[in-house]
């Protein structure tokens, strides 16, 4: 396994993949991997000859007051992950090598990237939308994996493939969970014994919500209430957003028809931490 850190080397090792009909996974990462992004790698390896792990903290998708220069990083620990899973490649760049100082173009979405976190974190969605096409363009993969733990940012990047004609297939994967339930997160390192604690309550209130739905309740609102209220009876937690919308459109709904998108937002402390389910007509998925 190679780490390399400039375009121009990722390119040249696509090029000689491509002459020899090698079909090529892209995995896109932040980096501090996890059991999370592990289960993509895995997946990756299995699907495609060859797999390309991006191992790089965004700048574009963070807003000023957010946590990007203190956001975890440890690229020898991520590099023996990616050995592990069967990576062949982690492009590791810097922003100078991924971001022109007077670069000026951007892609900006509207629909499924306006709810949710959109609200919350308003030039989230453009980062993000940003950095993988220009991923996509570099690394050219057949197929891109993308975890349903952040399930808004899979339905804006489907999008944007349908819309901008990507010729990439995206591979949606399920969350992968600690044993009590907390989703895994680069972020959770964040967290204190106690937050840790306190963070087992957005999968409580989540499965609650679940539950409601597989036992046939159809008002938004109704479970929206209950999820909400599991979670402001935990004193070390801050609502940021309950929703319930469409999936993959991502527009609010009030009955529950069809795919849908429970997702929460939810300060533990300072560290926002976000979880979802998702269920197809009413049934789990
Ligand atoms: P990040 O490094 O947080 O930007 O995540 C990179 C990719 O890993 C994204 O597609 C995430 O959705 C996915 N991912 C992160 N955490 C998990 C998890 N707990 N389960 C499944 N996928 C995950």
């Amino acid at each position: 396994m190679k780490i390399v850190s400039t375009v121009s080397e990722v390119r040249e090792i696509v090029k000689e993949w491509k002459k020899s009909g090698l079909t090529i996974g892209l995995v896109p990462t932040m980096g501090y991997l996890h059991e999370g992004h592990a289960s993509l790698i895995r997946r990756a390896s299995k699907e495609n000859d060859r797999v390309i792990v991006s191992d790089f903290v965004n700048p574009t998708q963070f807003a000023p007051t957010e946590d990007l220069e203190s956001y975890p990083r440890d690229i020898e620990r991520d590099a023996k992950v990616c050995e592990q899973e069967g990576a062949d490649v982690i492009f590791h760049p810097t922003t100078e090598e991924m971001y022109f100082p007077n670069a000026t173009t951007f892609v900006n979405m509207t629909g499924p990237s306006e709810e949710l976190c959109g609200k919350s974190r308003p030039i989230h969605f453009r980062g993000v939308c940003t950095v993988v096409s220009k991923l996509f363009n570099i690394a050219s993969p057949d197929k891109a994996y993308f975890g349903q733990k952040d399930a808004q940012q899979l339905a804006v990047i489907k999008r944007m493939v349908r819309d901008l004609n990507f010729d990439i297939e995206i591979i949606g994967c399920p969350i992968v969970r600690e044993a009590d339930g907390l989703a895994r997160s680069s972020r959770n390192v964040y967290l204190s014994k106690d937050e840790r604690q306190a963070a087992l309550i957005l999968h409580k209130a989540l499965e609650e919500g679940r539950k409601m739905v597989l036992c046939g309740e159809t008002s938004a609102s109704v479970i929206k209430k209950s999820i909400s209220d599991i979670i402001e009876s935990e004193p070390l937690a801050k609502i940021d957003y309950v929703e319930i919308v469409s999936f993959p459109d991502v527009e609010k709904v009030e009955d529950i028809d069809g795919d849908i998108l429970a997702a929460v937002a939810v300060y533990i402390g300072k560290t926002r931490l976000i979880d979802n389910f998702i269920t197809e007509n009413g049934k789990e998925i």
